[in-house]
């Protein structure tokens, strides 16, 4: 599983959200997440699997690719400014499908990513923030717990390398806590430094 974009994403539109004035939504609700790539426009698929559609709704999803998938989802990945896949094609997880755009009915650019079991079956979408682990929360995504556990905290780094250096710690989840017996190791390892 992959996210859509490489670098950062923006978080427009949860899953379940009524529609805004103006505009219907033919599920009655937002059947999908909008998503808006803020380094880069390049979308990419979240999984593996086939093409299934690659076209062109000008009222609806505007140009769109559907993917399904082999755990049995279909992928609708809508308004894009470009399709760089056809019919039939098969593609890997994080491939390059498009370009996001604002084709159909939209009001800015965007990639619309709805998630269905069945394909054919309006009423089989699931939200895609659950799918993909990320949070429910419009706004700049945040990675998940364990990108932010990988980070050295700033204050932290220059003991943090000093340790690693020394052999002291092994360099490796700077955030956890650590116990009883993995300090007495490295107090003898303190001890024996010269
Ligand atoms: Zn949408």
């Amino acid at each position: 599983m992959n996210l859509p974009y490489e670098g950062k994403i923006r978080v427009t539109k949860l899953y379940g959200t009524p529609p805004p004035p103006g505009f219907t939504y033919a599920a009655g609700k937002h059947s999908g997440m909008d998503l808006v790539g803020v380094n880069s426009k390049q979308i990419h698929a979240i999984a593996s699997g086939t093409v299934i559609r690659s076209s062109y709704d000008p009222t609806g999803w505007g140009n769109y690719v559907v993917i399904a998938q082999p755990d049995g989802y279909s992928c609708i990945y809508a308004h894009l400014n470009k399709r760089n896949v056809k019919v039939n094609e098969k593609v890997q997880a994080g491939q390059a499908i498009g370009m996001e755009g604002n084709t159909g009915n939209v009001t800015g650019s965007h990639l619309h990513l709805e998630m269905r079991k069945v394909y054919a079956d309006r009423n089989t979408t699931i939200d895609p923030a659950e799918y993909l682990q990320i949070q429910k929360k419009t706004g700049d995504l945040v990675m998940g717990k364990e990108k932010e556990q990988d980070q050295v905290s700033d204050w932290a780094k220059d003991a943090w390398n000093w340790a690693k250096e020394k052999g002291l710690l092994d360099g490796t989840r700077p955030k956890e806590p650590i116990t009883r017996e993995e300090m007495a190791v490295i107090l003898e390892r303190l001890v024996a430094l010269k």
